[in-house]
């Protein structure tokens, strides 16, 4: 068993990464490819073809390295709610639309109007948004272009995971698994299988989507290697810090940020826009978790590099944000606000800046809002599902600042565990991928992990409370300018 490995696909926002595990589930090799997403007027898209390539050359040259023969099976993981629209031969017919975009807004604006929220949230779990992929599929659908493939029963549509398979598979396995299901706005949370009424109401033809499946399941393969495990990204996160237990809760701090609270066999419903979710499903049993999203975590970060050019690198702002002395707040809602503002035309704003105000003081009021916009979801969870706050794992990008995190211990005043390994998402795709095989069990996996460190509150409550009542106003101001 020694020399026998699981591979995960890990296929993010920016980057595409192949995991190698071992026997003890440990990690033992990353591969990694940067793709750029394609900003048009207020649209942002993806080239599929560009991905599936990048995720193709990284999988193949770790088959080459760990041998095909020792490799036991594949598990995938994908940024979730993108949509591509394909023909039968695995051909993309147009850009993918990535989550973040939100230029299909005016389609929900019209469902709404058509009074379908209601049903919406209560058959899906989800708001009425554009970041969930049936704006996205009704957008491709009025497309002129794409009007012969439609007529000829040529287009598919799928989540990432269902694209990757369908090349991997050369078109011989058409499906998705039940948590990027549960993000299309189209899928019945409760029975688990798309809704009837929901394809009707959005004329969405049911041959274009991909079978419903399990987490775990024979997919397909890939140079005969078995592709077992197939899981959204956040809940292959939830997973991959082995988070079963009702009242478990992770945040993922990547490009966005990403709250999950495991509800256990509870679809949990929330009052304040928070959504409910599938977690995965085993065997036959849905487990839930409620959740909230952050849309501009990490790419604030990636904002002060690129645009405005006052950090090097990414891990640079923990060191300047160090060196602030001032306090100010920076909304940064560049494509809205998310949980629990849900607020689509909001835009980002600065507040309380003079003229001592320093590029460490911006960075530092950057890297705080990620902090703040991560409390405001959380104090919602609390309050709703009425479960105390005891400890929250974190994992992703921004979760290697220790400025961030400490600051995030200090606002929601409890301990915050950060696992050895790092790659927490492409690790649960390749637990659900390993167990039952190569992993005899979930107790065997858990023996193998460890943690890395643990941050603890620091500052004192009266302060915690003071700069995120100062946030607050920052965010009703930012409000009130559309
Ligand atoms: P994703 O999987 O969503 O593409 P990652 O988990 O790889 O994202 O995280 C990358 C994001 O985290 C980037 O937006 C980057 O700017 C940010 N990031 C990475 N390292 C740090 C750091 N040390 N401090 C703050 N932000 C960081």
């Amino acid at each position: 068993m020694k020399d026998k490995y699981i591979l995960s696909i890990d296929q993010g926002t920016t980057s595409s990464r192949v995991v190698v595990l071992d026997y003890k589930a440990n990690l033992v090799k990353i591969y990694s490819h940067h793709f750029e997403q394609i900003h048009k007027h207020n649209a942002v898209l993806q080239d599929a073809n560009v991905i599936f390539n990048g995720v193709k050359s990284i999988l193949d040259q770790a088959i080459h390295d760990f041998k095909k023969e020792n490799i036991i099976a594949i598990g995938i993981t994908n940024q979730r709610e993108t949509t591509v629209i394909f023909n039968r031969e695995g051909n993309p017919l147009d850009y993918s639309i990535s989550w973040q975009s939100k230029h299909t807004q005016e389609i929900c604006d019209s469902w709404k109007t058509l009074g379908y929220e209601p049903y919406i949230k209560e058959t899906t779990g989800l708001e009425l948004n554009a970041y969930f992929s049936a704006s996205k599929m009704v957008h491709f659908l009025n497309m002129p272009k794409l009007k012969p493939y439609l007529l000829n029963n040529d287009a598919l549509f799928g989540t990432m995971d269902t694209y990757l398979l369908y090349r991997l598979t050369d078109g011989h396995a058409f499906y998705t698994d039940i948590t990027n299901a549960s993000r299309t706005m189209l899928l019945d949370i409760h029975s688990g299988t798309y809704d009837e009424k929901l394809l009707s109401l959005f004329n969405i033809p049911k041959h274009m989507l991909p079978e419903v499946k399990p987490n775990q399941y024979d997919f397909g393969s890939y140079q005969g290697i078995p592709i077992k495990a197939m899981i959204g990204d956040q809940q292959s996160a939830l997973f991959g810090h082995l988070a079963f237990q009702k009242g478990n809760m992770k945040v993922t701090y990547g490009t966005g940020a990403f709250i999950l609270m495991n509800t256990g066999l509870e679809a949990f419903k929330s009052n304040t826009g928070l959504i409910t979710t599938i977690a995965y499903q085993l065997d036959n049993q849905i487990y839930y978790a409620i959740e909230g999203s952050i849309f501009v975590a990490g790419s604030s970060v990636k904002w002060l590099r690129d645009k405005l050019e006052v950090i090097q690198t990414s891990a640079e702002s923990e060191s300047l944000a160090k060196q602030s002395k001032k306090r100010m707040y920076f909304v940064p809602a560049f494509v809205g606000l998310g949980a629990p503002y849900w607020d689509t035309k909001v835009r980002g704003s600065m507040f309380g800046i003079t003229e001592d105000v320093t590029k460490h003081d911006i960075i530092k009021a950057t890297l705080d809002a990620i902090a703040y916009q991560v409390k405001d979801v959380v104090d919602v969870m609390i309050k709703e599902s009425k479960t105390p706050l005891e400890s929250v794992y974190i994992d992703g990008g921004a979760s290697d600042n220790n400025y961030l995190m400490q600051f995030q211990s200090d606002l929601l005043r409890c301990p915050l565990i950060k696992p050895k390994e790092t790659e927490i998402t492409a690790l649960g795709a390749g637990f659900m991928a390993g167990l039952g095989g190569l992993y005899k069990d979930i107790d065997y996996i858990k023996s193998n992990q460890s943690i890395i460190k643990t941050f603890k509150p620091m500052s004192s409550y009266k302060t915690s409370v003071e700069l995120h009542s100062g946030w607050k106003k920052a965010v009703k101001s930012a409000q009130t300018f559309k």
